[in-house]
């Protein structure tokens, strides 16, 4: 078996698949790529493209939207090789960062538990998503993923590992969370774990307006009814549904004083009860679908934005007012997500000043000649953001986004010493 540098690969199919990401937007052909088998095998290549000047990324499952985990000329390291769950205990989990969070919750749910911020889509890398955020329907409660996480192990760009959390190394731990890999290879990830819930009671409640659905999603931020709490807003006939999608894990409580003043219509409204795991992994249908058509592989420019509440209403107003049906997709969507500021503490997880924001994504399944429109509105729509105090969520698709205004230069400068992780 080869390591190390010699386990660098050059095919053309491999280097191709390197330069692919879910975006399908940027195409950076790097010059090789390793697949680990050990934290080892990386510590050696970061040390061979130091010693050469070499830029190198680290790639979870490749579900950014804009050539985030892409190193043109450089070298990618695919992860998907560490993807082990190393250890379960009754309150948290030690998982290698390639593991998809899918692989990790089949872990912890054999032991009844899971992580408070699941990933809505299951198929990202534990690594992908501390490297960005990780923002769920459950963040109105706990924040994004890498405000719970409680310990990293990384390479950083020196090539040698260091364990850091908030008391071990802090500054690094702050460095490297949402860090989008600029200050180092997380390996392993300790994850904090609560109990699971059994069953999931789920309700999507259809508001005809947008300024409606983000009333009750304030309301509901609020009081903590739910477990669960998101909004989105799908194409539907020649229009749009606004969609309120909450549920409630193991509630004593029944449906009459769960949906008591959200306007509940039986004839219009749903309500599924499902096994956690289910409800967790309620997109894989949608992405088999979806593969089946094309659309999965189509390019998919994609915005998140965080926005202040006070912005919210008109920003969205305005958004709308610009996005067609075909734009979006047939399956297509905007989500809307109202979270706390006090519950969002890593200090690289930009957010707007105030104390309630709100998440605001644009999730397009439309078709590909429409892209360099789509990306002017992208970048049209965070300049509007930032305008009005919002902050970019960078793993879409946003043309020149200010990497030196999301991220931290001289952290960077510090654990990167030789500047291998540079965009
Ligand atoms: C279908 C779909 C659903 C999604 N759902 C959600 C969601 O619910 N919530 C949410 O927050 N986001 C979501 N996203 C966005 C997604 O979280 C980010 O794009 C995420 O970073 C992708 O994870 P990945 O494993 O594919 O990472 P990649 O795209 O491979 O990498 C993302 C970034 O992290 C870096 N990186 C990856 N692994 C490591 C590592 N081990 N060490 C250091 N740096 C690393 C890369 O260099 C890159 O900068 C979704 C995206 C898609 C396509």
């Amino acid at each position: 078996m080869l390591s190390g540098v010699e386990a660098l690969r050059t095919e053309r199919d491999i280097l191709d698949w390197a330069a692919a990401d879910f975006g399908g937007i940027v195409t950076e052909r790097p010059r090789a790529v390793l697949r680990p088998e050990s934290a080892d095998d990386i510590s050696a290549v970061l040390g061979f493209a130091a010693e050469r000047n070499i830029p190198v990324a680290a790639r979870g499952r490749g579900h950014s939207g804009f050539g985030q985990a892409q190193a043109r000329d450089g070298i990618v390291i695919d992860m998907t090789g560490l993807g082990r769950v190393l250890r379960v205990e009754d309150d948290r989990v030690v998982a290698e960062a390639g593991a998809t969070w899918g692989e990790v919750l089949r872990a912890t749910l054999a032991h009844d538990r899971t992580p408070p911020v699941l990933t809505d889509y299951l198929g990202v890398s534990v690594g992908g998503t501390l490297s960005a955020g990780g923002i769920s329907g459950t963040t109105h409660r706990y924040g994004v993923q890498t405000d719970t996480v409680l310990s990293l192990d990384v390479l950083t760009g020196d090539g040698v590992e260091r364990t850091c959390s908030r008391t071990e190394s802090p500054e690094l731990f702050h460095a490297v969370r949402a860090g989008y890999g600029r200050c180092g290879v997380i390996v392993r990830a300790t994850l904090p774990l609560i109990p699971a819930p059994v069953r999931v009671r789920r309700f999507k409640i259809y508001y005809p307006t947008a300024a409606e659905l983000l009333t009750r999603e304030r309301q509901l931020l609020h009081e903590g009814r739910f477990d669960f709490l998101q909004g989105e807003i799908l194409p539907v006939g020649g229009g749009w549904t606004y969609m309120l999608d909450v549920a409630a894990y193991d509630s004593p409580a029944d449906d009459a004083t769960l949906l008591d003043g959200l306007g509940y219509e039986p004839a219009r409204d749903a309500t599924e009860d499902l096994a956690y795991w289910d409800f967790a992994n309620r997109l894989a249908d949608a992405e088999k679908l979806l593969t089946q058509t094309g659309e999965w592989f189509a390019p998919h420019a994609w915005s998140n934005l965080l926005l202040p509440d006070n912005a919210t209403d008109p920003y969205l107003a305005d958004l709308m007012a610009g996005l067609t049906q075909e734009d979006l997709g047939a399956a297509g969507l905007v989500l809307t997500y109202p979270v706390f500021r006090r519950n969002l503490t890593t200090p690289l997880f930009r957010v707007p000043d105030e104390d309630v924001v709100f998440l605001v994504a644009v999730i397009r399944f439309g078709p590909e000649p429409a892209v360099d429109r789509q990306l002017a509105a992208n970048r049209d729509w965070y300049e509007k953001a930032v305008a009005a105090g919002g902050t970019a969520y960078p793993s879409g698709a946003i043309p020149g986004i200010d990497w030196t205004r999301q991220l931290d230069p001289a952290a960077a400068a510090r654990y990167d010493p030789h500047g291998i992780f540079r965009r």
